[in-house]
């Protein structure tokens, strides 16, 4: 738990969210601001920001969520196909400095990568 954090609040429940998944090591919740239908963020319970600063174990939970949760999110929405990805720092586009993975579905003929 980081103060200040919004997604350690998430994690805490002192924010609501729409939440998805839920293992002991990670959650997964729909994106408030959805770049598409079902933009879904999936992060470790353990705060940090940057992905190299988890440990093997939470990092292979969080690659396991994230491998088990894109197909099922593309269904859900009937989606073609996802991004998957994470912006690592501020200089990548990272607004909340706690390390997530964006499943974002993505539709034929929507347009491109966001
Ligand atoms: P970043 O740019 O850090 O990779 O993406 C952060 C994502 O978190 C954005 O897509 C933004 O919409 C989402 N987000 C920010 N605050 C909240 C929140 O309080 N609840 C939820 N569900 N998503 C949030
Ligand atoms: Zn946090």
């Amino acid at each position: 738990m980081s103060d200040d954090c919004i997604f350690c609040s998430i994690v805490d429940g002192e924010i609501p969210a729409r939440i998805v998944h839920e293992t002991d090591d990670v959650v997964a919740f729909l994106d408030a601001n959805p770049l598409a239908r079902g933009h879904t963020l999936v992060i470790p319970k353990t705060h940090a920001q940057h992905v190299g600063d988890l440990d093997d174990d939470l990092a292979a939970a969080l690659f396991a969520a994230v491998t088990e949760l894109t197909p099922h999110v593309q269904s859900t929405v009937g989606a073609d196909g996802a991004n998957v990805g994470i912006n690592d720092g501020e200089a990548a586009g990272q607004e909340v400095p706690h390390a997530h993975v964006h499943i974002i579905p993505r539709f034929e003929g929507d347009g491109g990568a966001p």
